[in-house]
This record gives C-alpha cells, sequence and structure tokens, in this order.
C-alpha cells in the first residue's frame, strides 16, 4: 500500500485560530528548514506542542501565497503563476508530512486530538484554494495560452494537470451548478460516513457465534482460540469461545472447524452484513450514492461515474476496464470450476453427502493444500528472519541498480527500534534516506505502508533529495528468537520497498508531477518486486537458516514457488466479481432508484458466477467504493498485477533476471520519470510493447 499525503497541493485559510496563538515562534523546529544530517526530520527537538502552531502558520503563510498569486497586477504567466502555486505551502507540507506519518506510525492521544483537530481545518483549507475563482480565472489564462508561451513539454504537462484538477472541482461550472455540486458532494460525503458506521456496528453487533465444545475448534490456531476465549470473557460467557464477523476471527474458524452447521452461521452473518432491514442496513444508501455518482458525473459533463474517475487512470474508459476484467474473468472461473470439483471429491470419498457450498470452501482448500503442496508455514520460517529478508531486498536493489546501503547511526528518529539507512548510488553520489520501522506495538495501526518525510523535488535550480519511510507489522524478537516472517509478511517487505524505490529514484521539477502516477499504475513499483522475492535465485541468497546457516533446501523452495498457483480461481474470482460488481455500479446512466439487492443478482448471473463463490464484498458491505476512495476503482489491484507480471517476464525473457539494461530502462521509464507523461506511455518505453494479461495468467496458474 502506498500512503498518498492527504495534503494535495490544492489547498488554503484559516486564519482565525487565535487560541493556538503562538508563543513559541522562534523555536518551532517546523518554523526553519531543518540544519540535520541530510535535512531529515528533527524527531529530537519536535515536541507535540509544536504541531498545531506550525499547521495554522503554515495554512496562513500558503494562504498569503494564493493571495500574491491572485493580486498579481501583471497578466498570468507559468512563472508567476503555475510555479507560484506549484511551490506554494512549504510550511505545511513540512509538518503534514511529520505529522502524519508519526500520527499512523507512532500514535498517542495527544496526536489523535490535534488529528481531529486539524483535519476539518486542513480541509476547509484545501476547499478554498480549490474554489477561489480568481486563482482559477489566472490557471485558465495560463493553460488557453499554454501552446504559445514557450513552454516545454513538462511545463505543459503541469499546467495541463492543475487546470484539470480545478476543472474536475467544478471550477468551470456556473454558479447554481456549483452549488448543487456542493450540496452532492456533502450528502455523498455524509452518506458515505454513515455507510462506514452502519459497517462497523454490523460487523461488531449484528452476528457472534458461540462455541462450547473444544472439538469444533480443535485445528484453529491457538492465539485465535486465546482470542475468542477472551472475547467470550467479555460477552460474560466464561470457558466458551465467541468467534466474531471480523476477518481475523472468522477465516481461520472456516478454514479448521469441522462443523459445517457452524460454519454455515458465521458465514451467513458475514455475508448479510448490512442487508438485515434493521437501522443499520446499508441498501438504501448504495441506491442512494449510486444515484448521486451518476448526477455528479453528469454536472461534469461524462455520462457516468466510471468515465469520471477512469479518464484520469491508465485504462483511460470504463470500456476498457470491462474488456480487461471479462478476458481475466473466462480463464479463472473455468479453474474454479476444477477447484470445486477437486474439493467435492475429497467431500465424496469422506462420505459427507452433501454439495460443497461457499461456507465449506475455506475448510476443504485448506485440504487440498496440504494435500498436493504439504507447505507449512513454520517449517518456513527460520529462513525468513527480519535481518535476511532485509539484506535480501537490498541485495536485490544492488544487483539491479548498483544502489547501495549504509546504515546512519547519528540521526534522530522518532521511536527507537527504527534504523535509517543512507542510500547511495553505484558511484557513490547521495541519492535519499530510508527509514525502517519494522515491528508491531500498540501506538502503530496494522498493516504496512511506505511514505516520504520529504518528496524528490527541485528548489532554486536544485534536486531535493527524498527521505522515505517503510513502516512493517513484524513480530519483535524475543529471547534468542529473532524476528522470523512468514512468506508472506516477506512478500509484503519487498512490495513497499519497491514503493520506497519508486519514491528515492523519482525526479521531476514540479511537485504536482514528480512521482505523481494514475491509481492504476501505483502498485507496479511495489509489485513487481515481489516477483523477485519468490524467485529460487535470490531465494538462495537470501533465505538462511537462522540456527544453522544452511540455505533454504530446493525442496522448501519448490514448494513456496508451486503453492503461488494455489486457490487462485477462489482469489481471483471473488476478487473479479468484486470488481465487475463496482463497475456495473458506476457505470448507471440513470438516476432511477435501483433495488441493491435484484441489481447485485442480475450483475452476477450475467457474468455467470459459480454459487460457491460469493463477490468478495456484496454491495451492503463493499467499503472500498462506499466508503473509500475506489469507487470504479477496485480493479486497479489486478490492472497493475498485470504490469508487473509482464514487467518482471521481460528478465525473465532476457534470461537475466538481475538484466543491467533492463534494470536500466525500468528504472528510468517506470520509476524516476514515471510522473512524466501517461502511465501507458511510459511503460511502453521500458516493454516496447503494451502488456498481456498472459504472463500474470500464468504465473497464478490461470492459463
Ligand atoms: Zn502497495
Amino acid at each position: 500500500m502506498r500512503k498518498i499525503s492527504i495534503l494535495l497541493t490544492l489547498t488554503a485559510v484559516v486564519l482565525s485560530f487565535s487560541a493556538c496563538k503562538n508563543t513559541k515562534k522562534m523555536e518551532n523546529p517546523f518554523f526553519t528548514a531543518y540544519t540535520t544530517e541530510f535535512q531529515v526530520p528533527p524527531f529530537n527537538k519536535i515536541d507535540t506542542s509544536d504541531y498545531m502552531p506550525a499547521f495554522i502558520e503554515g495554512m496562513k503563510q500558503q494562504m498569503q501565497e494564493i493571495d500574491s498569486i491572485v493580486n498579481n497586477p501583471e497578466a498570468p504567466t507559468f512563472e508567476n503563476t503555475i510555479l507560484v502555486f506549484d511551490k506554494s505551502g512549504k510550511l505545511l507540507t513540512r509538518v503534514s508530512k511529520v505529522f502524519f506519518n508519526v500520527n499512523e506510525a507512532n500514535t498517542s492521544e495527544a496526536m489523535q486530538k490535534i488529528a481531529r483537530d486539524v483535519t476539518p481545518l486542513l480541509s476547509k483549507h484545501g476547499d478554498d484554494i480549490a474554489m477561489n475563482p480568481k486563482l482559477f480565472e489566472r490557471i485558465k489564462a495560463v493553460y488557453d495560452n499554454r501552446k504559445e508561451s514557450n513552454l516545454d513539454a513538462q511545463q505543459i504537462r503541469v499546467v495541463e494537470k492543475y487546470y484539470n484538477d480545478f476543472v474536475r472541482n467544478g471550477a468551470n461550472l456556473s454558479k447554481e451548478d456549483q452549488d448543487k455540486l456542493r450540496k452532492i458532494n456533502e450528502e455523498l460525503s455524509m452518506l458515505s460516513l454513515t455507510f462506514g458506521e452502519n459497517l462497523l456496528a454490523e460487523t461488531n453487533d449484528s452476528y457472534f457465534l458461540v462455541v462450547d465444545n473444544k472439538k469444533d475448534i480443535e485445528n484453529v490456531p491457538q492465539g485465535v482460540i486465546d482470542v475468542a476465549a477472551e472475547t467470550a470473557k467479555e460477552k460474560k460467557m466464561d470457558g466458551k469461545w465467541v468467534f466474531t464477523l471480523s476477518k481475523s476471527s472468522m477465516l481461520p474458524f472456516l478454514q479448521y472447524s469441522p462443523n459445517r452447521e457452524m460454519r454455515e452461521k458465521i458465514y451467513t452473518g458475514y455475508f448479510m452484513k448490512g442487508n438485515n432491514n434493521n437501522k443499520h442496513d446499508n441498501k438504501e444508501i448504495v441506491a442512494k450514492m449510486a444515484r448521486l455518482r451518476v448526477e455528479k458525473a453528469q454536472l461534469l459533463g461524462y455520462p457516468d461515474y466510471a468515465s469520471y474517475v477512469i479518464v484520469e487512470n491508465m485504462a483511460k474508459t470504463p470500456a476498457n476496464v470491462d474488456k480487461f476484467l471479462a478476458e481475466l474473468w473466462t480463464p479463472t472461473m473455468k479453474v474454479s470450476k476444477e477447484e470445486v470439483k477437486e474439493m467435492q471429491k475429497i467431500i465424496d470419498k469422506e462420505g459427507g453427502k452433501f454439495k460443497l457450498a461457499p461456507w465449506d470452501w475455506w475448510y476443504y482448500a485448506d485440504k487440498v493444500k496440504k494435500a498436493k503442496y504439504d507447505l507449512d508455514e513454520n517449517e518456513l520460517k527460520p529462513y525468513f528472519t527480519l535481518d535476511n529478508v532485509r539484506n535480501g531486498m537490498f541485495m536485490v536493489a544492488n544487483k539491479l541498480y548498483g544502489i547501495t546501503f549504509t546504515k546512519l547511526d547519528s540521526v534522530p528518529v522518532y521511536q527507537e527500534d527504527v534504523e535509517v539507512f543512507d542510500v547511495k548510488e553505484a558511484d557513490g553520489k547521495h541519492l535519499g534516506v530510508l527509514y525502517l520501522d519494522y515491528y508491531a506495538r500498540p501506538s502503530k495501526r496494522g498493516g504496512a505502508w511506505c511514505t516520504d518525510f520529504q518528496s524528490a523535488g527541485w528548489e532554486d535550480g536544485k534536486k531535493v533529495d527524498p527521505i522515505i519511510s517503510m513502516v512493517c507489522n513484524a513480530t519483535p524478537p524475543s529471547g534468542d528468537t529473532p524476528s522470523l516472517l512468514t512468506f508472506e509478511e516477506t512478500s509484503t517487505m519487498f512490495h513497499e520497498f519497491g514503493h520506497a524505490l519508486h519514491g528515492l529514484f523519482t525526479e521531476g521539477k514540479y511537485n504536482r508531477t514528480a512521482g505523481n502516477v494514475p491509481q492504476d499504475y501505483v502498485e507496479l513499483p511495489s509489485q513487481v518486486m515481489e516477483n523477485w522475492a519468490s524467485e529460487p535465485e535470490v531465494l538462495k541468497l537470501y533465505a538462511k537458516h537462522y540456527k544453522t546457516g544452511e540455505i533454504i533446501p530446493d525442496e522448501l523452495v519448490k514448494k513456496i514457488v508451486n503453492s503461488g498457483k494455489f486457490n487462485q480461481g477462489f482469489e481471483t474470482g471473488e476478487y473479479l466479481a468484486a470488481s465487475i460488481l463496482d463497475m456495473d455500479y458506476h457505470e448507471l446512466k440513470d438516476t432511477a432508484n435501483i433495488d441493491v439487492l435484484v441489481f447485485e443478482k442480475n450483475a452476477m448471473d450475467k457474468i455467470g458466477l459459480i454459487p460457491e463463490i460469493l463477490p468478495r464484498y456484496r454491495s451492503t458491505y463493499f467499503a472500498h467504493i462506499f466508503d473509500g476512495g475506489y469507487a470504479a476503482g477496485y480493479y486497479v489491484y489486478i490492472w497493475a498485477a498485470v504490469l508487473d507480471a509482464d514487467a518482471f517476464a521481460a528478465f525473465k525473457e532476457s534470461g537475466n533476471i538481475f538484466n543491467p539494461e533492463l534494470a536500466a530502462k525500468f528504472r528510468k521509464y517506470c520509476l524516476q520519470e514515471a510522473g512524466d507523461d501517461e502511465g501507458m506511455i511510459q511503460y511502453v518505453k521500458f516493454r516496447g510493447q503494451e502488456p498481456s494479461v498472459k504472463a500474470l495468467l500464468e504465473k497464478r496458474g490461470l492459463n
């Protein structure tokens, strides 16, 4: 996952925050450029009380910069309008990057309070800039004359990007239509908030499964059983076990519990979330949101919401996405039908006398996994210590790009476990700084992500070097046992490291375009690195037993490679079904009310989804599209997966997975200059042709 700073360049101000009148202006570390080594944030000098005054002052400064653009008596030019706007808000960016990153990785009550206080201020600041008619007038003037103004290709691109941002926010509409748009936006944001609240309530309260016979959970991992016992205690059912609809509780139950009736009950509870005709029902909200999005898109001149979203992406049109998903759908369903047959065989052999149902899938897939792949995670872990994996990814980057990583011991960190590296080019020149924050702790949110304290940029004619941060949630070392990763966690480390390389290699003179890539491109740099993690040649380099130093045996390597194809009919199938449902909602063209359940059923019937599989998210709990940023965009993960499989295939086809010429091309076109032109154009410069789905199908065993 790549975290994109919530602070885009479209931002403006709230001046009257007198309660936070700053009394220590001179010593606030955000108020001046950092003087530390490599200009990293001076974490040892930052106090929680420094944030709010820096936010307030930062917004004020940016508003003054906007005013200076708007009130400039000279005719608008690239330099006096676009460039000033592009470079505005430096202090605000500086404090935001530190604050939001630390708030995610090492939060506290005080930090959370600041986040709650500052978020509405920032959002108003952003709106005030985006809807400033005088600012838009000047940007439009530069835009209208861009071809006659002696601008270079990059400058024209920046002008077009900014103009487009404003237009997409309604700047070109009549006052009356702007008011309509504002009302729709407001309504949509409230509906999506309610959708999320309903979903949370349904997940927590609509259903839970009480188990009182140990036999029903005998193979469930102990950690999950402990949590279930704890949950039972909270519900005053001491001695029993309670499983909930959260995936970390439900999935292990579905995978390991032999009690079929209970599996059906908990899974039914899950897929009925938001659809129980109670006060937390989401059906009406979904219907309303679908309708409002049609209205919004049409107000802005698009036939449907998907067109409005996807025009910004590599795919360009909904038709291209539909065609792409359909191309994957057919072979995936074929494989999923085979998977059903395989599992049915086991059921029949065990004398089951029933037909495989959706709630049986995890349980029987696990049996297939054991029989076919014989893969035990615990057997792998000793080879994947955190140090091995980190060294492995550094080694891969070194072999591909020649870059080196030297640990820095004297720069300030925000938490004592965090390690910092000086990243250098092959010739020893400084490239950037990389922070690695490895371990889970209560102050850190779940998951793994990559972000930065300073994006690569350009200032006063000089390159600004990036300061990147990678955050994971690995199990900390305990006693003599080092931190050991599962293979999935290993892939995740490589994934985030791919985002980090993207950030480190990015170059560009303008903030709006440097490193700025479409939503369906973002996961290419990251997912492509996962390919190296599981490559046998690479595994042999880094996967060594932490006790004996023994290199991972061939037999285990083979199991890792093979298991990449396990259960892909199901996993790709449920994902694609949800992507198609998402597209169907956002290709609606009329605003008539829909019946959500009928709509969903028709969408799935139309593509022939087999009854043993449900879409990964049904409408009433599809948070990505109704309470997240993925409306008409759930497809992007697999779009990028096609790119990464195709890109890695180029290395494989060349007979050298560290092919230096290919690496140099990938670095230049797909990482360093990725924001300079359209995603597909950049990709073709690397590959010589558009990607084909072939490599992905092969990788997942769907060919
Ligand atoms: Zn990612």
